[in-house]
């Protein structure tokens, strides 16, 4: 199995780039974000519960998404692999996905970190507030505080998958064509 953590700061391109790594490796998309707001737009309990966090900039508690992760990977049941988008975000999330990925006999085959410099970050997800209808991308205050929350809880999970040898750094300048080149050249050097 192939299974990918697509890693980055808040509107590095983790979402466009997952499409093209999902359609040329066979691999099933897990999004906590995109499970979240499929419930907020469901009127679910878990959605009410995670637009309280989500509308702050400040992440869903561990316990409530390290479940719903869980659940989806049962449900989803791939023999290629998956795609993991915006998890694990924390250390105790990277922890957990361990240990699941253990008790169901795989294991996570590499992390691609994005790269992206904080000014540019910004300015995207300004831009991306006019199509997308997301409030937390919106308000330059909430994304502040998305920014800060990653620099704080989330970088450091890059160094758990270094300390495994399997982190590998690229660049989120560019095109979006020569982004996935490098994905899927990072991928099959990897994988070969
Ligand atoms: P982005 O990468 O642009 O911030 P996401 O769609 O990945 O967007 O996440 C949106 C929000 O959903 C986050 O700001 C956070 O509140 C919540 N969220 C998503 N994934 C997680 C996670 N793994 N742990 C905690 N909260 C999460």
């Amino acid at each position: 199995m192939l299974n990918i953590v697509l890693f980055g700061p808040p509107g590095a391109g983790k979402g466009t780039q997952s499409e093209s790594l999902i359609e040329k490796y066979g691999l099933i998309h897990l999004s906590t974000g995109d499970i979240f707001r499929a419930n907020i737009k469901g009127e679910t309990d878990l959605g009410l519960l995670a637009k309280s966090y989500m509308d702050k900039g400040h992440l869903v508690p561990d316990s409530l998404t390290i479940d719903i992760l869980r659940a989806e990977v049962l449900k989803a049941n791939s023999s290629k692999g998956y795609i993991f988008d915006g998890f694990p975000r924390t250390t105790a999330q990277a922890e957990a996905l361990d240990n699941f990925l253990k008790s169901i006999n795989t294991s996570i085959t590499l992390m691609l970190a994005l790269e992206v410099e904080e000014n540019e970050l910004k300015n995207r997800l300004l831009k991306r507030a006019a199509i997308s209808g997301r409030s937390d991308d919106a308000d330059p205050a909430i994304i502040e505080n998305r920014i800060a929350v990653y620099n704080k809880e989330t970088a450091p999970v890059k160094d758990f998958y270094e300390n495994q040898g399997k982190l590998i750094t690229i660049s989120g300048i560019g095109s979006i064509d020569e982004i996935t080149n490098r994905l899927f050249h990072a991928v099959d050097t990897r994988n070969a």
